[in-house]
């Protein structure tokens, strides 16, 4: 069974559409969110692009904030209150990869939390923690909002996550746990991770390496969530081998249309979640 990506964010979109209409008759002015993009990265200027697209499409707001890869981490920051003070803007996020000059967390705990679009700021993965999901990450969230939509029971099951990053692997875990799954987090130096693939009830891969996942690693009663994105040959593949698993495994995301396509969305519904906070 393909667990279908863009179908939910057609849905979430069409929610968000008559939710954000109601909002700005309410109260005059549209949802926005504004992005910080530091550098050239080619990636980071095509999802900051698709988001505002999508925000304006949706009866939204949006700014791209462009800034040279030298700006300096005073500069950077001083946006970031500056935008953090505007009653006119409710969603900020800073596009990664960042320039390796500039110090990661400081930008992103500069952030106002109740603005925070993708749960960055330490304090909001700090109450992710104590299972407070108000501003959680969009990618680990867009992993559990596509399980729960085809009714994946999380409760009680075996989770495997190969990647341990604080913007996947690590919010995703709290995420599993807060639904009472166990879960087992992997990374480059685990060792005979076809094992741990193959005994778990559902894997979550992003590790950025085309096709790694084979049918070896997987199973009849797997359910794999594929968060890669990679570009092999002039197309874009995920870190599973699709063509090879999908008729081997119980479910799967295809790449494109799996979580990409849900987490874009699910940063646009938590701008219009966090101006219907702020307004109150
Ligand atoms: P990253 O920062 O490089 O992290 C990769 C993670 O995978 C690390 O934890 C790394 O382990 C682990 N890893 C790498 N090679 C491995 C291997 N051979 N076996 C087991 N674990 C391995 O990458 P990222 O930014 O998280 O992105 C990962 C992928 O997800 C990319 O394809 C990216 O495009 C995609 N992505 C998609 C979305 C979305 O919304 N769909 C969002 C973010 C990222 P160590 O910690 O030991 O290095």
């Amino acid at each position: 069974m393909i667990l279908d990506g863009k179908a939910l964010a057609k849905k979430i979109e069409s929610k968000i559409n008559q939710d954000a209409q109601e909002f700005y008759k309410t109260y005059g002015m549209k949802a926005s969110l504004h992005t910080i993009l530091i550098g050239d990265d080619e990636a980071s200027k095509i999802y900051a692009r698709s988001k505002i697209k999508t925000l304006k499409n949706l009866n939204m707001d949006g700014e791209i904030h462009q800034l040279s890869a030298n700006t300096s981490q005073e500069d950077v920051i001083s946006l970031i209150k500056s935008l953090s003070s505007r009653k006119d803007v409710h969603g900020i996020m800073v596009e990664m990869p960042i320039p390796k000059s500039l110090d990661r967390n400081a930008i992103l705990s500069s952030i106002d939390p109740l603005k925070d679009v993708d749960g960055q700021n330490p304090l909001n993965l700090g109450y992710l923690m104590l299972g407070n999901e108000d501003h959680v990450p969009s990618t680990p969230r867009a992993v559990v909002r596509i399980l729960e939509e085809y009714n994946v029971q999380i409760s009680g099951k075996n989770v495997c996550i190969i990647n341990r990053t604080p913007v996947v692997g690590k919010p995703l875990t709290m995420l599993m746990l807060n639904r009472d799954a166990t879960v087992r987090i992997c990374h480059s130096k685990t060792k005979n991770l076809e094992n741990i693939t193959k005994e778990s009830d559902i894997i979550v891969i992003a590790i950025g390496k085309p096709l790694f996942l084979k049918e070896n690693m997987v199973s009849e009663k797997s359910i794999v969530v594929d968060v890669g994105i990679n570009s092999l040959n002039g197309k874009i593949v995920g870190d599973a081998d699709f063509e090879n698993i999908a008729n081997k495994v119980s479910m799967i995301t295809p790449v494109p249309g799996g979580v990409g396509s849900v987490t874009t969305i699910l940063i646009v519904e938590q701008t219009l979640k966090n101006a219907k906070a702020l307004i109150k």
